[in-house]
Formats: C-alpha cells, sequence, structure tokens
C-alpha cells in the first residue's frame, strides 16, 4: 500500500491512493496560513496554530522548465515545476503533468492529482502530489 511521500504536506484520503488533500496550519491570531509543517507563525510568531485542510485545487502563480533535474529525479526531462497559490494563500511548488507549457498561463485554475513513483530507497511506492491543469 503507497504511503503519502510526506505526511505533514499530503493526507491520503480514502484506499485507492488517488485522492487526498494538501494540508497545513493556521494562525488562530492572524489568519495567516502555511503549507507543511510549522511551530510557529512566520508572519506574527505567534504558535497558536491549528491544522487545517489546504484543498486540492489553486491557480498557476509562476512556472518554470526544468531541463537540469535534480539528481534521483524519477519522471521525465524536461518538466514543468509550477508555483501555485492556494485560495487560504499558501504557495505550494510542484510539477505541472498532463500539458504542454504552451498549454498553460498565468492565474490558471489547476487541480492537485496524486500518483505513486517508486521510492528511492526501495519499499512500497510513494504517493506524490502534483498539479495538473483543472
Ligand atoms: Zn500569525
Amino acid at each position: 500500500m503507497p504511503e503519502s511521500v510526506d505526511p505533514r504536506r499530503l493526507k491520503i484520503t480514502g484506499d485507492a491512493g488517488t485522492e487526498g488533500t494538501l494540508i497545513g496550519f493556521r494562525c488562530r491570531e492572524c489568519g495567516v496560513s502555511v503549507f507543511g509543517p510549522a511551530t510557529f507563525c512566520q508572519s506574527c510568531t505567534s504558535f497558536d496554530l491549528e491544522p487545517v485542510d489546504l484543498g486540492r485545487s489553486g491557480t498557476l502563480f509562476s512556472y518554470t522548465v526544468v531541463r537540469i533535474p535534480p539528481a534521483g529525479w524519477p519522471g521525465e526531462v524536461p518538466y514543468i515545476l509550477g508555483q501555485v497559490e492556494l485560495p487560504s494563500g499558501p504557495q505550494v511548488l510542484a510539477e505541472v503533468i498532463d500539458c504542454q507549457h504552451s498549454d498553460l498561463t498565468i492565474g490558471m485554475p489547476v487541480e492537485l492529482a496524486i500518483q505513486a513513483v517508486p521510492a528511492q530507497e526501495g519499499g512500497d511506492d510513494k504517493l506524490v502530489y502534483k498539479w495538473r491543469p483543472a
């Protein structure tokens, strides 16, 4: 059974391994949300954080075409790396799939795509989060 590559950022829902949501924290003092783990609010330094479900959709804020991947990159090259803004504010960097870069426009809606990739250290596949045009 594949598991989330990072359970602090991607929560898998359901048994199929294809459904999930991004998670993070929201500051009870100032309302700012962050993606992934946090111990205090980087905006107001409050420690009063609550875990939140950040959903599975966003808008394309910026993107780049990566021709020289990091070592161990398991996917195709070149690939598109998209910076996506979530409705509650945080930005999430991940590959954009199922499209050509010429299909992309800044501000377009994108949705979360969960894919299983082989674990680098062996063992069960890991579920990673990517974006695709909505
Ligand atoms: Zn705050």
